[in-house]
């Protein structure tokens, strides 16, 4: 791993100085703590690398607890992808999956210890009025008139709350804090509201349900948690978390740290961004291959290796940024140069026919897997009188530096021979439909034993040979840099086909590629030569109809787009 040689980030310091000071007592514990209210992005894998890392790395134990305390927005098909994706990062969460909901008793007589020392209390303002109390930051809170009930009262009010005497919204448990304080977070804030709805895990066995400010600390407190690594927008919160450790008799008190969210442009990370893209049909699903989630980047060919990879290279800091899509881009393509095999497919075919190849010949080509590892072995590919090229690939009118197919032209067909134009046909419209040439039975695997030079090298399928093949090309999802800013106020059909590129995905319904590629498995990849990194659908391909997803193309063509534009601009 990279990570060894690099300096420690700063989360990585603070968790080596705990153990070198014997701070939690030689442990290392953390936790990943989702809401199962969407899949996994790769935001989350940021998270998940550093928790699920830094336990590893210091030979402690990081949990998986969903944070379910919002009965209304969690789903059961979330929870188990959640899983899913966890594992295929390669990463073990210690013993059983823990939830928030597994700690509603505990938390519930937290709660009622909090109130017998007078430190939380029932309030009957509405929430619009908790609002309109709270004061802004800039003017300080006023008191509410429930704040002062007596302690037997706000018990027995607590308890008729969970008991459902109450309907939803007419009262709340709040934390008796300081309501002048200059951090909003630490005006008596709301520690219980009333929901009567049945939760995915305990039914209705609770009418009532803790906030995430109060779940979180006690839970990762309950579970003896030493470091809770969160986002910084959890920063003006750790005040809140600490005070409820602290005047509570809980069994340990983690220290909270926090670090800078991943932002990457061209996509968005917002869960309610990316539900919307779901649910409204822009894409196919939470797994489409066009979406910045876990399950989505695994089914467009990406591997676990690359993905923590790229947050290793990321880094964790305390700075905000944006990281360019390119860096994502980058770690698969350099990881698929090293790990695909290579092989011949034509996207957009067109006949060529070698004139002078005996009609009943076929002969198997030998092609190397992979051009830098041999250990990677050599497959043949059958080559005969009628082949597909890449309509591409051939010009009527080329100009001088095009080093491939045209009149008077020979090119190398890879791992084939050399062929010499010989005519073409074309339809009433002027559309070329077929090209003729000759070989030179001397250059078997494209060799020139006269020396003589040949430019350009092509690619190929023999057409009798062939499997036909469904490819999908994909490219980003948007077409600005910051999408979730140019929707943050207008989310509206609108407003999002704006900014979706229409591009996004392509789809070539008859590609022909070599037959071999039959045999390959599910998620299977490879490099199409000349054309990038492709995968096999892990859903919808089967051996009679292959399906690929293109995972990257072979270089950065955004980069030169954004060059030009840069340039232009300027
Ligand atoms: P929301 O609150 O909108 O539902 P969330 O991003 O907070 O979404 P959670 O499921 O609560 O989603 O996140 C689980 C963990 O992943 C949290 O600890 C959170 O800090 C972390 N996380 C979420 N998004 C990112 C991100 N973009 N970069 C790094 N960590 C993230
Ligand atoms: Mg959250």
């Amino acid at each position: 791993m990279t990570q060894n040689a690099s300096p420690l980030d700063f989360i990585r310091q603070i968790v080596t100085d705990d153990l070198a000071s014997d701070k939690h007592g030689g442990r290392v514990a953390t936790r990943f703590p989702p809401e199962p209210n969407g899949y996994l992005h790769i935001g989350h894998a940021k998270s998940i690398c550093l928790n699920f890392g830094v336990a590893r790395e210091f030979a402690g134990q990081c949990n998986l607890r969903f944070d379910d305390t919002n009965p209304l927005r969690e789903d059961d098909e979330f929870v188990d992808a959640i899983q899913q994706d966890v594992q295929w990062l390669g990463f073990e969460w210690a013993g059983e999956v823990k939830n928030a909901s597994d700690y509603f008793e505990q938390l519930y007589d937290y709660a009622e210890t909090l109130i017998s020392s007078g430190l939380a209390y029932v309030c009957d303002l509405s929430a619009e009025q908790i609002r309109e109390y709270r004061g802004t930051l800039t003017t300080p809170g006023r008191d509410s008139p429930y704040r002062d009930r007596s302690v037997e009262e706000n018990l027995a009010l607590f308890r008729r709350m969970r008991a459902g005497e109450f309907k939803d919204g007419s009262r709340v448990l709040r934390a008796k804090i300081d309501m002048a304080s200059p951090n909003v977070n630490m005006r008596d804030p709301t520690l219980y509201r009333i929901r009567h709805v049945s939760h995915q895990r305990t039914a209705d066995a609770w009418c009532i349900y803790p906030m995430y400010d109060y779940t979180h600390c006690l839970s990762d407190a309950i579970e003896g948690v030493t470091h809770s690594l969160c986002t910084l927008e959890f920063a003006d919160h750790r005040p809140l978390y600490d005070w409820i450790l602290d005047v509570l008799p809980t069994p340990c008190h983690p220290q909270q740290i926090e670090f800078s969210r991943l932002n990457l442009e061209y996509t968005v990370m917002s869960k309610r961004l990316l539900n919307l893209l779901v649910t409204q049909n822009y894409v196919s699903g939470w797994d489409d291959p066009r979406m910045p989630t876990i399950s989505g980047l695994r089914r467009r060919g990406f591997t676990a290796a690359s993905i923590r990879e790229f947050c290793a290279r990321i880094g964790v800091t305390k700075k905000d940024n944006v990281i360019e899509m390119g860096v994502l881009e980058n770690v698969v393509r350099e990881d698929l140069d090293r790990e695909a095999p290579r092989a011949m497919a034509v996207l957009d075919p067109i006949k060529l026919v070698v004139d002078n190849y005996p009609d009943d010949l076929v002969e198997e080509m030998e092609a190397v897997n992979h051009p830098n590892r041999p250990e990677l072995g050599v497959r043949t590919v059958p080559f005969s009188r009628e082949l597909w090229i890449e309509r591409s690939d051939f010009l009527v009118n080329p100009p001088k530096k095009f080093h491939r197919l045209g009149p008077g032209r020979e090119v190398r067909l890879r791992y084939g021979y050399v062929v010499q134009y010989a005519s073409h046909v074309e339809n009433d419209d002027g559309e070329v439909t077929e090209i003729h040439c000759t070989y030179d039975p001397q250059t078997r695997g494209g060799n020139t034993p006269d020396g003589r030079k040949v430019r350009g090298t092509i690619h190929w399928v023999s057409a009798e040979h062939a499997a036909q093949a469904e490819v999908r090309l994909y490219d980003r999802l948007f077409s600005v840099p910051s999408p979730g800013a140019a929707v943050a106020n207008d989310s509206s059909e609108a407003a999002l086909n704006e900014i979706l590129n229409p591009q996004s995905l392509v789809t070539v319904n008859a590609a022909m590629v070599e037959p071999g590629l039959r045999a390959l498995e599910a998620e299977a990849r490879v490099q199409f030569e000349r054309q990038g990194y492709f995968c096999i659908d892990r859903f919808d391909s089967s051996p009679e109809r292959l399906v690929f997803n293109r995972t990257v193309t072979l270089r950065d063509s955004w980069a030169k787009l954004e060059k030009e534009q840069k340039s232009k601009s300027a």
